[in-house]
């Protein structure tokens, strides 16, 4: 059985494109009305987002996600954004075959299961080959390896931006020339011409975005409104991938919208910290449009609200990558939290620890320790959001219950 479905498993990109283009059909034309217009938006542009790349392939670039993808934009390329897909390929409860695929070509059994679906799913033809792969090292170095490693395995080329870990304004005119590479690389590999206003019309939509989505936080301070684990993973691809775009701008607009528009809040309101394994069955039902515990959102759909002037839009770029809250130490990450907190003004915190994530496992008792100083409790649990095999449900769902019933 194991053996039959490793071989299908060849065969899963064409089932995982038609997957994510009926899903993107689906919320288009017959969305789930139950819900608020504006999370019918959101679905909806998540499934364009992940059917366009793989759709169109010899129009996209492999990225993560903290790669320029602005910088696509004005190419008018799909990124196709590697972790999300890992967590397709989670939804067809396939990743186990990327996993194994990876471990048995001698990738270590304790690298993040993100990178090693993303490996084992493009080394097996699940994931389409692209024009070519766009990464940085920011928050995980572990990436620009990955993206080398499948890049040579599939014959295309690899930009890779090497991001240094100390903000400065050497830093930032490092990855500055870096971006301007990039940018000729770009041109060569695509053959189109690059365009400075068209990236600036890119920074001045995602500006507009920024705007909204800090309207959003303080809205979400007060109201009760309705949220879903899946929903928030992928938000991830309009607040970064696919920022700059105009479909991400007008989906933050509608939800301005109805969270201004939606009840006082009530219930517990819950921050969630790090990635969010949202297949597990507890969680789901915790809080997948939940009344009584909301999620309020996932820190990394929060990270930067920041502006960027549009004189110089690769230079205001570089910028951004270097001084972005998750490069350099840690206590940086935990004063931004604590700011957040006082915004958003969450009754607890959960922190998750990702299976072989460094960065998330070395910050886990330090954030839990500022937050406590804080009053506010924090529950760190440890699982994975790529692999199920990896996320104990028995563990998670007495962890979990515990945690929110302990809440004052
Ligand atoms: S979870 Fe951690 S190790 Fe995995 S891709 Fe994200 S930052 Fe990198």
């Amino acid at each position: 059985m194991t053996k039959a479905r490793f071989s299908e498993f060849g065969k899963a990109q064409k089932w995982i494109r038609r997957g994510a283009s009926l899903q993107h059909f689906r919320w288009k034309y017959f969305p789930d009305r139950s819900i608020p217009s504006s999370l019918q938006a959101l679905n909806r542009v998540v499934f364009q987002y992940l059917a366009e790349p793989l759709c169109h392939p010899a129009r996209s670039a492999y990225v993560n996600l903290f790669a320029p993808c602005e910088i696509l934009h004005a190419f008018d390329l799909y990124p196709m954004f590697v972790e999300s897909l890992a967590t397709f390929l989670n939804g067809f409860s396939c990743e186990d075959l990327a996993v194994d695929q990876s471990e048995s070509s001698g990738l270590s059994e304790t690298l993040c299961s993100f990178h090693k679906t993303f490996i084992g799913g493009a080394e097996r033809g699940a994931l389409p080959k692209p024009l070519f792969a766009m990464a940085s090292s920011v928050l995980c170095d572990a990436n620009t390896k990955t993206f080398l490693h499948v890049a040579k395995r599939l014959g295309i080329p690899a930009l890779l931006i090497d991001v240094p870990y100390t903000p400065s304004p050497e830093a930032v005119r490092y990855v500055s020339d870096q971006l301007q590479d990039v940018v000729k690389q770009v041109e060569d590999i695509s053959g189109k011409p690059f365009r400075i206003d068209r990236l600036r019309e890119v920074l001045a939509l995602e500006n507009e975005t920024k705007r909204l989505m800090a309207e959003c936080l303080e809205a979400l301070a007060l109201k009760a409104f309705p949220n879903h684990l899946t929903l928030e993973m992928g938000r991830l691809m309009l607040t970064h991938t696919g920022i700059g775009r105009p479909e991400s701008s007008q989906c933050f607009q509608a939800l301005v919208r109805d969270i201004r528009n939606a009840p006082p809040r009530s219930g517990k309101a819950i921050f969630w910290i790090q990635v969010i394994p949202f297949f597990d069955p507890t969680l789901r039902a915790r809080f997948n449009y939940a009344s009584d515990y909301q999620l309020l959102g996932m820190d990394i759909n929060f990270d930067d609200l920041e502006p960027l002037p549009l004189d110089d839009p690769l230079f205001s770029l570089a910028k951004k990558i270097v001084n972005h809250v998750f490069n350099g130490p840690f206590n940086r990450r935990i004063d931004w939290i604590l700011g957040l907190m006082d915004r958003l003004k969450p009754d607890g915190v959960v922190y998750f620890c990702q299976w072989g994530c460094k960065q998330s496992s070395g910050g886990a008792a330090m954030m839990a320790d500022a937050l406590k100083t804080k009053g506010i409790p924090c529950l760190v649990l440890d699982g994975d959001a790529a692999d199920r095999r990896n996320m104990p449900q028995g563990q998670t769902k007495t962890r979990v219950e515990a945690f929110l019933e302990m809440l004052p």
